[in-house]
């Protein structure tokens, strides 16, 4: 089959009320290649005004929208699924130019994971109750929430965009997406094909901008019914503040400090391998990463060699190269940041095994580094990296383990590892954490399982029904007669 036509995206606009909107007195915010340190692309700091017809156009056609069959709804997320397939490799590689995944890694991740999600939504429009009667007759009915705020982040940005309007656009609502200013480009191109896909204008809405400025605005605006944020926790508290003062709906999905737990029967290398490679996924900027790898004492020199030996495997380079399997980071800032999560650990005494014999001279790249001898309050226990960075630890006891892996402010995943199916089940039901994973088990397909995180780590669920469930209201009608 020969190759699709690239989609074009207008450079300098907004995408609102289904047409691009070109800047006018808006400045334009630089979109760079974290591997070349390029500028691929320039995208508005969105105004008032830009922020406004978006709400608007989002406004306007709900009603409409949310009357539509939910089937027909479906259909629409059906046809978008068909339309990334289609371009989905012009999507991959523009999503690993805007952060460095592997291109091997955006194909799964960036394509035909968030297909699989529009593809759970799709059937879902066509299942989930949206009416039924309660043990009483009362008609329970569940209604769009109405006009959605989301707000992204950019380490994973065509699924987190995606496990967004899925769910918001089934339900009935329609949403005002602002994506992270560092991977606008992606946003725009599936704003372009879901247009093609027959989705009304108005219904999707892309505002690019910085969050400080475009993000507040929208945030304030007053304007929408429900925000759902990907992002960090400093931002999610903000977030959350002002939508408890505005009385609106949240959903925060917040950082991580994960732990993976091996019991002393359970197969190391097996464990200390995968651990690894989950945790340096996307050089380490996962929300779910693995990161704080807790290990038996006496096993603990040996999963240091194996930690290493498997940091050591990585191809580090050019993201659209097929045979690299680690990228750089998002930004210089980013790398700036996780070098000085590095030196405080080592300053604090902490030993730091840097395992890249060398980094390109070009672009933004971390080492893949483990990091031992820690004190469990320390920041680097304690605190999100958010990139290639793990720490090992010894415990002496399996109670004392997990009162290390719940030692955290966050609760997102935890993983499990042991040979004996009543310790994973034990030590799985003991952790606190939204997600936890038994013995390298990957994400069971097709993605219904829900996503979210205790503590510190959020509020609400995203994937599945549950994540249906925060964009619907659910009205109950007394006495409503049978039609
Ligand atoms: P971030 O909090 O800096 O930014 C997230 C988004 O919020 C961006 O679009 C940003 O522009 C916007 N924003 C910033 N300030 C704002 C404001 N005042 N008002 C409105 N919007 C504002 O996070 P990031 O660096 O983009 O992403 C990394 C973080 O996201 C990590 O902490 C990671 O763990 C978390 N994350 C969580 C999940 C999850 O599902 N739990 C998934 C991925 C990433």
């Amino acid at each position: 089959m020969s190759a699709p036509a690239l989609v074009e995206i207008p450079s300098g606009s907004c995408f609102v009320g289904g047409t691009w909107l070109a800047v006018s007195g808006e400045s334009l915010i630089e979109v760079i290649d974290p591997a070349t340190e390029a500028v691929i692309a320039r995208v508005p700091e969105a105004s008032q005004a830009t922020i406004a017809a978006a709400f608007a156009a989002a406004r306007d056609v709900q009603p409409s929208w949310s009357a539509m069959a939910p089937e027909a709804r479906g259909a629409v997320l059906d046809r978008l699924a068909e339309q990334i397939e289609l371009h989905g490799e012009q999507l991959a590689r523009l999503a690993s130019s805007e952060i460095g995944m592997p291109i091997r890694d955006s194909r799964a991740g960036q394509v035909r994971f968030p297909v699989a999600v529009l593809k759970v939504y799709a059937d879902l429009a066509r299942d989930y109750p949206w009416e039924e009667r309660d043990a009483s007759g009362t008609t329970l009915r569940r209604e769009a929430a109405g006009v959605v705020l989301a707000i992204t982040p950019w380490n994973f940005p065509v699924h987190q965009i995606i496990a967004k309007i899925a769910p918001a656009l089934v339900a009935g609502c329609t949403v005002v997406l602002k994506p992270s200013e560092l991977t606008p480009m992606n946003a725009l191109f599936i704003a372009e094909l879901a247009r093609r896909a027959g989705l009304p204008a108005g219904a999707f809405n892309v505002v690019t901008g910085t969050g400080p400025l475009a993000g507040q605005a929208l945030l304030t605006s007053g304007a929408f019914d429900v925000v759902s944020f990907t992002g960090s926790l400093a931002v999610g508290r903000h977030v959350g503040a002002t939508a408890g003062a505005a009385i609106v709906r949240a959903t925060l999905e917040l950082g991580g400090k994960s732990p993976a737990l091996v019991a002393p029967d359970a197969d190391l290398d097996i464990a200390v391998a995968t651990t690894v490679r989950n945790c340096f996924v996307n050089a380490g900027q996962k929300c779910n990463a693995p990161t704080r790898l807790l290990v038996p004492e006496d096993q603990r020199q040996a999963a240091v060699e194996i930690a290493l030996r498997t940091a050591r495997e990585y191809v580090i380079g050019d993201p659209q190269d097929d045979d690299t399997t680690m990228g750089p980071v998002s930004s210089a800032a980013a790398r700036d940041r996780i070098r000085g999560f590095v030196q405080r650990a080592r300053d604090a005494g902490a030993t730091v095994h840097d395992t890249a014999s060398s980094l390109p001279s070009r672009g933004y790249f971390v080492s893949p580094t483990v990091i031992t001898d820690v004190a469990q309050s320390s920041e680097i226990v304690q605190e999100e990296v958010f990139g290639p960075v793990l720490v090992i630890q010894g415990y002496t006891s399996l109670d004392e383990a997990v009162g290390l892996a719940n030692d955290s402010p966050y609760g997102l995943s935890a993983e499990v590892w042991s040979a004996d199916v009543g310790t994973v089940r034990a030590l799985a039901r003991t952790i606190r954490a939204g997600q936890v994973r038994v013995n390298g088990v990957r994400t069971p397909m097709p993605p219904v399982s829900p996503f979210g995180g205790m503590k510190n780590s959020g509020i609400g669920r995203e994937l599945g029904p549950l994540g249906l469930e925060e964009f619907v209201e659910v009205k109950a009608i007394l006495g409503d007669p049978q039609s």
